[in-house]
């Protein structure tokens, strides 16, 4: 059957200012990607060129965007979904924009008396409820890795999250997966990293304890460890790594093991 939308992707990809060298440079920066099968590598690259032609990438002042760096940013965002069916994920959303540094902005929360606390906080991301992406640079710069860290997987990660509603650590969950076994399993490890640094808040805990702010928070931050440091997750929260393995049909865990397998020193090497 003619497909419109096959047909516009084809021309969209055709019409492509990136070619496979680009890639191959992009896959230099990104050792999060190493491991991938080639049809994986193939799909991804497709998929971060459709993904620089949905959405707008507004640099801020101070910020100094080539094609490469695009396209970089655009196979990290598009890595998470690599393994979901074609539907539109990313809906939530038509822009990303880049402040050249971490910024300021107003929070507001109300306690569990009914008052309003505001402050202002420090930030290297924000995702709005229907509303643009908006991530500090060097952070981006510094995603990729395999350290815990990704400042795109985590905001997009509340995107996801934002799929359903308001952000509380409930994306919309497969038709093979159960919303029990994901609340059990987010609501134990999260409860237990909160344990931990009520007794201490000085604790050092495995998962950054960002985590333990609320469950979106919560989501986000698992997220990016299950794609950027499947290891430490998994052995800190096996079901929390087990529920996400469900939803993102992916195991990175089992890629970056094979990895070491080949170079025993591989995740050395790769931190730099
Ligand atoms: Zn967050």
């Amino acid at each position: 059957m003619w497909s419109f939308r096959a047909w516009r992707r084809r021309r969209i990809l055709s019409r492509s200012p990136y070619t496979t060298r680009h890639w191959h440079e992009v896959r230099g920066r990104l050792p999060i990607l190493d491991g991938l099968s080639e049809a994986e590598e193939q799909r991804l690259f497709q998929r971060a060129i459709l993904f620089l032609h949905h959405k707008r990438l507004t640099a801020l002042l101070g910020v100094e965007l080539d094609e490469l760096d695009r396209l970089t940013l655009a196979a990290m965002a598009e890595l998470p979904l690599l393994h979901l069916a074609d539907l539109d994920w990313y809906q939530g959303f038509h822009e990303i924009v880049l402040y050249p540094d971490d910024f300021v902005s107003p929070q507001r929360h109300r306690d569990a008396a009914g008052i309003e606390h505001e402050w202002d906080a420090e930030h290297s991301g924000e995702a709005w409820l229907q509303g643009p992406v908006i991530l500090a640079w060097p952070g981006v710069q510094s995603s990729g890795g395999w350290d815990a860290y990704n400042l795109v997987i985590h905001e997009l990660a509340h995107k996801l999250d934002m799929l359903n509603g308001d952000a509380n650590g409930l994306p919309p969950l497969h038709r093979n997966m159960y919303i029990e076994a994901w609340a059990t399993a987010m609501q134990s490890a999260y409860e237990q990293l909160n344990a931990v640094l009520d007794a201490n808040p000085e604790a050092h805990t495995e998962i950054d304890p960002y985590a333990a702010e609320n469950p979106a928070e919560f989501f986000a931050v698992t997220s990016e460890y299950f794609f950027s440091a499947p290891d430490l997750l998994a052995s800190a929260m096996p079901e929390v790594y087990r529920q996400l393995g469900l939803f993102y049909r992916q195991d990175p865990l089992a890629r970056l093991l094979r990895l070491q397998q080949d170079h025993p020193d591989y995740r050395d090497t790769t931190n730099g």
